[in-house]
């Protein structure tokens, strides 16, 4: 059986007047993550994760900053349009295993609904999708708040 694993990071500038989306759920937050799309940090982590595994380059190719079609779009659906992308590969996904850095909010009451949501999306069960979390310690762009970032680590099968 032939296996390909990827990984993927992603980065995001915290700012006022935003909502705040991880892992394809909306988090009560003073704050939102700033992008192009719904910036959603974890589901673009993923999403590179996957293209990475079977070499396809990255989110910005395939969903151009630049492009008007993915203004405020909602990363849910880029995440199912690179799961697309994976079976038309021939390849299907073993499990993912994620971190996100945060100083705040505390996002464990979020994580059996951010599992549930990215399983749906990538045709596997909760148990697939790890999701952790940890803050900087107070240390750096993290820690001062100013911005969040994810990894995320996929393991690919052929189907
Ligand atoms: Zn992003």
């Amino acid at each position: 059986m032939s296996y390909r694993i990827g990984s993927g990071v992603d980065y995001h500038k915290l700012v006022e007047g935003r909502d705040l989306w991880l892992g394809g759920v909306k988090i009560s937050h003073h704050k939102g993550a700033l992008g192009h799309s719904d910036a959603d940090v974890l589901l673009h982590a993923i999403c590179d994760a996957l293209l990475g595994a079977l070499c396809l380059g990255d989110i910005g190719v395939h969903f151009p900053d630049t492009d008007a079609a993915y203004k405020n779009i909602d990363s849910k659906i880029l995440l199912k349009r690179t799961a697309a992308m994976i079976a038309m590969e021939g390849y299907a996904v073993v499990n993912v295993d994620s971190t996100l850095s945060l100083q705040s909010p505390k996002i464990k009451p979020y994580v059996a609904q951010m599992q549930k949501t990215i399983a749906a999306l990538l045709a596997v069960t909760e148990k697939d999708i790890s999701i952790k979390a940890t803050t900087t310690e107070q240390l750096g762009f993290v820690g001062r708040e100013e911005g969040l970032m994810a990894s995320a680590t996929v393991l690919l099968r052929k189907i």
